[in-house]
């Protein structure tokens, strides 16, 4: 039986974590090698990916958590606490050759038969939908809108979790690198962070990007990539975006205070320590944002955030044979999936009995196989074989 429980990382995931286990009564310690949401989480795009993801079932993973979002900020608001990370806005998408038109048509086709909500629509559709953008950025036949997609303010989700978890009696430890897990006959009992000792009956991962740094002080490989990103955040705007907007050079989306953020995957394959730079990224990024949207003249700020990437694609959910007492909780996409994985996974860890929804990804499985989600495939620059 689980009464304690030490949660690596106060990101997203942690605090989504932490919430649960402290709600379903279990004394949790979170340790967090940096202040409040130094990591991937607060330098990330953040928006509702749920229409990128194959194959189906883990579509259906991403809808679940991103229904889930609305419930839990119903869950806290009932509770007395105050929530809006969750921003609905709409998502319009076009691109700029027949490759990359037929590549949506077919996504929309697909999402249509699995009862996701979108629809092709005339390019004169932008003036409305995204005031701010130049029309002349879009010479495609047609546009692809998603009216119900969301952006999320992912540092705000990570501290009103942690809220509600310090309130429900979680012990939130900034500063606290976890340099050790104490281990015990190969059973891991805890974790050692600035000499302290923290005993558990399980310690869960959820160090993002460093989560295999975190499994190997346990003997213990997880198939996870480090994949960065650039994201830069515009001065505020007079008239600020309301839509998402996805094109194949740059993406666009509301941030807090009239601001855009933006991110750019031809800008990000200039990050990779082997590519050529032939201009600094953070310049390639704003001519991107200033082409589209006229108005985004200037970067208040840019970050490189660092995607954690299962081998595979999807999550990395659950405890190792190998380390028991050790449980991980990884994967990209995590803003979009915190609410559902760390639900199922405070389930599995209270009740000691598995959760069937997260049989497909567990830790130790074979991601040897070829790109099976089709968001890692557009990272990658691969299809995917959904
Ligand atoms: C450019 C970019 C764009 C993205 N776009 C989207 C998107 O549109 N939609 C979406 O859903 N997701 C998106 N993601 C992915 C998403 O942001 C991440 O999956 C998510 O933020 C990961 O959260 P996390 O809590 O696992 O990790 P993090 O936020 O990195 O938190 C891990 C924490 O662990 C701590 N830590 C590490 N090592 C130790 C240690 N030894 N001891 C103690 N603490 C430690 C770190 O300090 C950190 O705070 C994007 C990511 C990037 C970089």
């Amino acid at each position: 039986m689980t009464t304690r429980a030490v949660v690596i990382g106060a990101g997203v995931i942690g605090a989504a974590t932490a919430h649960r286990l402290a709600e379903a009564g279990i004394s949790v310690t979170v340790l967090d090698a940096g202040g409040p949401t130094p990591g991937t989480s607060s330098a990330t795009f953040s928006i509702d990916v749920t229409h990128l993801k194959t194959p189906h079932s883990y579509f259906l993973l991403n809808q679940r958590s991103a229904a889930l979002h609305r419930e839990l900020e119903e869950e806290i608001r009932a509770a007395g606490g105050s929530a809006g990370w969750r921003h609905p806005a709409p998502l319009v998408q076009w691109g700029h050759t027949e490759e990359e038109q037929r590549t949506l048509r077919a996504r929309t086709e697909r999402l249509a038969g699995w009862g996701h909500p979108c629809r092709t629509a005339d390019p004169g559709e932008l003036r409305t939908l995204a005031p701010g953008v130049d029309p002349a950025a879009c010479r495609a036949p047609e546009l692809v809108v998603h009216d119900e997609a969301a952006w999320y303010d992912a540092p705000l989700l990570a501290r009103t979790l942690l809220d509600r978890a310090a309130a429900l009696g979680a012990d939130i430890r900034y500063d606290s690198p976890v340099t050790a897990l104490l281990l015990d006959g190969g059973r891991v009992r805890g974790a050692e962070a600035r000499g302290r000792r923290f005993e558990a009956d399980h310690v869960v991962n959820c160090a993002g990007p460093d989560a295999g740094r975190i499994a190997e002080l346990a003997g213990v490989r997880l198939p996870l990539r480090q994949i960065p990103g650039l994201v830069g955040e515009s001065t505020p705007l007079a008239d600020p975006l309301r839509a998402i907007v996805a094109t194949p050079g740059v993406d666009l989306r509301p941030a807090p205070g009239n601001r855009v953020c933006a991110i750019s995957w031809p800008v990000d394959a200039l990050l990779t320590p082997t590519a050529e730079t032939p201009v600094p990224p953070e310049a390639d990024l704003l001519s991107r944002c200033a082409a589209l949207l006229p108005a985004f003249r200037a970067l208040s700020g840019t970050r490189i955030g660092v995607r954690p990437v299962p081998e595979d694609g999807l999550p990395l959910v659950g405890p190792h044979p190998q380390a028991p007492g050790l449980y991980t909780l990884t994967t990209h996409s995590g803003v979009t999936l915190a609410p559902l994985l760390a639900t199922l996974a405070a389930q599995e860890l209270t009740t000691s009995t598995p959760v069937p929804d997260l049989a497909p990804y567990r830790p130790d499985r074979d991601t040897s196989q070829p790109i099976r989600d089709e968001s890692l495939a557009v990272m990658s620059g691969h299809r995917a074989d959904a």
